[in-house]
């Protein structure tokens, strides 16, 4: 494949940006990738293992010439990195960030944003619960989606180009309105870690009651659950300091859900747990026919790697 860009800048070095480093190089997607991470630490990691073709240490200079400006930091700080790099920011380059949450990022961004950059946000729908530098590979994006979120006057060429750049590390793109976005991953995702944290919670206050049975016997469903718990902390709690209406309109519904499955239990009421399991069991059969997860035995655990 040709350089969709000449020069692509990764700012923040961790599980997405070098996910997305081994897929352009995989693609051959762009001339030269530099990268940026807040400290020195995550920076000599990322020269040990070869991630970007140069790593700065100064964030101007890991920017300055970039055609594409790729933000893959925790949503809170969005704004402030890019109100440092935009003095270096080449005209005509695009920036993008990678953050889950789109109203609050654009929010923060766009005010720092010059004349002349075009800022177009994105958030790729493909992770995993490991973090930092080390934990990325080429394939995360493959058949997985990323919703691009134009802001107002971004540019056609720019969002198409943005688009081929995307397809090129393996994704699928879709364009989303920012508050609809939110919506969306709030329900996909952020209200089930928030419950997976509750959950891992309620667990580790039993745990003197079952005396070491809780990880004994973990395979009942709670391991499942202890996997999304075990996600990056910085990353989550400004996930819920960003998406903050979003996740609490989810988290009413599901609280009203739950108070009436615990009537239904209280009350004997087979017919209604019965009906609730076979509508939940036709979304799961959605998601294994749309290629979005496995439907081996385990959720494929023993080949492969697990998202
Ligand atoms: P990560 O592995 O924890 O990496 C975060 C990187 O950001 C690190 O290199 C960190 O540098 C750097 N950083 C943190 N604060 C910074 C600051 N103030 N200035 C400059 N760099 C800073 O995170 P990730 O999982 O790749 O997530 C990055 C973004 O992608 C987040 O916005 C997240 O919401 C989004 N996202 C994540 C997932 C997922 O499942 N993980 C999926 C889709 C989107 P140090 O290492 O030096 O601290």
């Amino acid at each position: 494949m040709a350089h969709i860009y000449d020069r692509v800048a990764l700012i923040g070095l961790g599980l997405i940006a070098s996910s997305m480093f081994w897929a352009m190089k995989r693609n051959d997607l762009a001339g030269e990738i530099t990268g940026f991470a807040r400290s020195g630490e995550t920076r000599d990691t990322a020269r040990e293992i070869g991630l970007c073709d140069v790593v700065y240490d100064n964030i101007l200079d890991a920017v300055r010439g970039a055609d594409l400006v790729v933000l893959c930091v925790p949503v809170g700080v969005m704004g402030q990195v890019m109100e440092q790099i935009a003095p270096v920011l080449k005209p005509g380059a695009t920036v993008t960030d990678v953050g889950s949450v789109k109203r609050d990022v654009i929010a923060q961004v766009m005010p720092h944003v010059p004349d002349g950059v075009h800022f177009i946000a994105g958030h790729p729908l493909a992770g995993t619960e490991h973090s930092g530098p080390r934990s990325g590979f080429a394939e995360l994006f493959d058949n997985r989606w990323c919703l691009l979120v134009p802001v107002e006057g971004s540019n056609p060429d720019a969002i198409a180009r943005l688009r081929s750049f995307w397809e090129g590390l393996g994704a699928n793109v879709e364009e989303m309105e920012a508050e609809h976005h939110d919506l969306v991953v709030a329900v996909t995702s952020h209200a089930p870690h928030l419950i997976a944290y509750t959950m891992v919670g309620v667990a580790d206050d039993l745990r003197r009651v079952t005396d070491g049975e809780v990880i004994k016997y973990s395979a009942g469903g709670f391991r499942d659950f202890t996997r999304i718990a075990a996600s990056d902390p910085t990353m989550w709690r400004d996930v819920f300091l960003t998406n903050k209406d979003a996740t609490l309109e989810i988290l009413g519904r599901f609280t009203e859900e739950l108070f009436a499955l615990q009537r239904a239990i209280r009350q004997g009421d087979g017919a209604h747990l019965h009906d609730y399991f076979t509508r939940t069991r036709a979304i799961r059969r959605g998601i294994i026919e749309a290629g979005q997860d496995t439907d081996a035995p385990d959720f494929g655990r023993s080949g492969g790697r697990k998202q």
